[in-house]
């Protein structure tokens, strides 16, 4: 077996599929910029997650498309923890952010935190108050939110918006000095209370909270707000394209204007359409709301959209990068198939995963005729999709296991598998037909009898040309392993779990089958020896991958994606993706 090792796979640099992809309009931004020398040439982006969750699938889009554009021409990412907000930030979230982006396959140019730059953002604050650009608002929240007017109706200035540069100095060095309660002061840009845009009418730039921050401590009393903190935390480190999602818009003419004001390097905001997903939800609020109320088991639960979920459940990097560059951006909002995203999952799988054998609900099959002690060894494919894979030896015997749905007493019509007096071949084993049943008390089925016929060895039709019209798949009983499977569903049963009935929470479209753990699951015996991470097709079933809950004599495999394939089929009438 050679199970694909998730720690290699962070090493490899990861292919800058953006350049394959067709262009987009941040692209063809960026070439003009090149064309026009707006940045002497350097391109230059950053990834800039706030540290108050763990990354979604959503993140990478932003991931693919800030490392990607900047690779495609030979510019730089930085990796940027936003960490302006002490309150819900932890170094638990620090940690797995950095891990995730490794494992897609990026390496950042630098790592940097907003918080590295206080002191110097805190300067800048000062000289737009010296340049009467910002001033020490007494106003509450309430106040400030009242006076703030209306998308129809203009603010009103607070009665504070006059102060004297002085004065204005002076209470903002008290109150980073920690002389206020929270929330008694704030500083604030002094833009326009009359602008149509309510991001321009005085924004707060500061805020008083005496918190502990994750990297400055007890330092500091007052905390910068994002929209001041991001764009100029871009220009320290001379960004030329800051590449964010579309609610952003309406901020970019304020990221323009303090970039102005303080006449500092000019990075470009650009906005893209956020990812969503049908069947998931992907906010980091949301995700921790599952979390915290017990609906999974943590971030990495497998049904979560998390990077550190998805990676558990088996999705590969190259997976998530291949199908971030097929869906491309775009400025307006829209919703992505989940079946695409699986699609992009089997088809990079479908590749590397070596097959085996395993009966998630097994069946006893007693072969009759077969002799009583006798193992033959059975020469099975590991990859037809990768001949290097070779071949492996499974052992046959007189009992074995098949899984129950492969064999019905009374068969519907089209039913092909094994049923009373029907023939089927056990794959890479012999043509087996079914002569009996044994029944429990409650009339169950428990085992069911079958002739073999030696001349089909391998599973190849016989001299005389017999044909069946069903393979399955099956495990010798004496030799099987144990082996709990977790097999996941969607998480929601909902196209778009936000849409709850009346009243109801979004946790209420969570959906209770989302995860099925059937019982006496049985595996091939070379699986014995599968690792954490290993990655393997149970023929006929899906894509599965050890868990690490796994121990010593107990695996533990997940359902990383079923077999069938409802993606391409929808891309085959409509002429969408491959
Ligand atoms: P959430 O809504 O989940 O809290 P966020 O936007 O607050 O996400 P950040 O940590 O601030 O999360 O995001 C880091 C970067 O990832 C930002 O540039 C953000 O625009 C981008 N991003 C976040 N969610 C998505 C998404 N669904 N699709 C594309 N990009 C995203
Ligand atoms: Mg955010």
């Amino acid at each position: 077996m050679n199970p694909s090792n998730p720690e290699t796979e962070a090493d490899e640099k990861a292919p800058t599929e953006a350049a394959a992809s067709p262009s987009n309009f941040i692209r063809d931004i960026i070439l003009e910029d090149l064309k026009t020398n707006q940045y002497g040439g350097r391109v230059q982006t950053r990834f800039p997650p706030e540290p108050n969750g763990y990354l979604h699938l959503g993140h990478a889009k932003s991931i693919c498309l800030n490392f990607g554009l900047a690779a495609e021409f030979g510019g730089k990412t930085n990796l940027r923890f936003d960490d302006t907000n002490p309150s819900k930030e932890e170094t638990e979230f620090v940690d797995s952010i950095m891990e995730d982006v490794k494992w897609l396959g990026f390496t950042w140019d630098h790592l940097f935190y907003a918080s590295d730059y206080f002191d110097q953002l805190y300067e800048w604050a000062a000289q737009l108050i010296k340049a009467g650009k910002a001033y020490v608002d007494d106003l509450t929240a309430d106040e400030m939110r009242k006076s703030r007017g209306t998308l129809t109706e203009p603010g009103q200035d607070s009665p504070y918006r006059n102060r004297s540069v002085e004065e204005n100095l002076s209470l903002f060095e008290r109150m980073r000095a920690g002389e206020f309660p929270d929330g008694s002061r704030t500083l604030r840009a002094k833009v326009d209370m009359a602008s149509p845009n309510l991001n321009m009418r005085d924004p707060v730039m500061y805020r008083i909270l005496h918190a502990e921050h994750h990297r400055t401590g007890n330092k500091w009393p007052i905390y910068p707000m994002y929209d001041y903190a991001h764009g100029e935390s871009d220009s320290i480190e001379q960004v030329t394209h800051s590449i964010c999602t579309l609610e952003f818009e309406d901020h970019r003419p304020l990221y323009n204007w303090f970039i102005q004001q303080l006449g500092i390097f000019p990075s470009q905001q650009i906005e893209f359409d956020r990812l969503n997903l049908t069947y998931t939800l992907l906010s980091k609020r949301k995700l921790l709301q599952l979390v915290e109320e017990g609906h999974v088991s943590g971030w990495n639960d497998p049904r979560m959209p998390t990077l550190s979920g998805i990676r558990r459940r088996g999705y590969t990097p190259e997976a998530i990068r291949n199908f971030c560059g097929a869906i491309g951006v775009s400025k307006t909002n829209g919703s992505i198939e989940l079946a695409m995203l699986e699609h992009f999952v089997r088809e990079d799988l479908n590749k590397r995963s070596p097959r085996v054998m395993a009966v998630l609900r097994p069946l006893k099959v007693v072969i009759d005729n077969y002799p009583e002690n006798q193992v033959e060894e059975m020469d099975a494919v590991n990859n037809p999709e990768d001949r290097s894979a070779g071949t492996r030896k499974v052992p046959f015997s007189r009992v074995l296991y098949i899984e129950q749905d492969d064999f019905r007493e009374d068969p519907p019509k089209q039913y092909f598998r094994l049923s009373p007096r029907r023939e089927v071949r056990l794959r890479y084993g012999y043509f087996v037909t079914c002569t009996s049943v044994v029944k429990d008390e409650k009339g169950e089925v428990v085992e069911v009898h079958c002739t073999y016929d030696p001349q089909t060895r391998g599973g190849n039709s016989p001299p005389d040309g017999r044909k069946v019209k069903s393979t399955i798949h099956w495990v010798s009983a004496a030799h099987a392993v144990d082996v709990e499977v977790r097999v996941y569903e969607n998480l929601f049963t909902k196209e778009d779990p936000n849409q709850a009935e009346a009243g109801q929470p979004f946790t209420a479209n969570i959906n209770p089958h989302s995860l099925e753990m059937p019982k006496h699951s049985k595996l091939e015996p070379s699986l014995a020896s599968a690792v954490v991470g290993g990655r393997y097709q149970f023929e006929r079933l899906g894509y599965f991958c050890v868990d690490p809950d796994s121990a010593p004599g107990k695996l533990v495999f997940n359902r990383t994606v079923a077999l069938k394939d409802t993606w391409a089929k929808i891309a085959k009438k409509t002429g969408g993706p491959k």
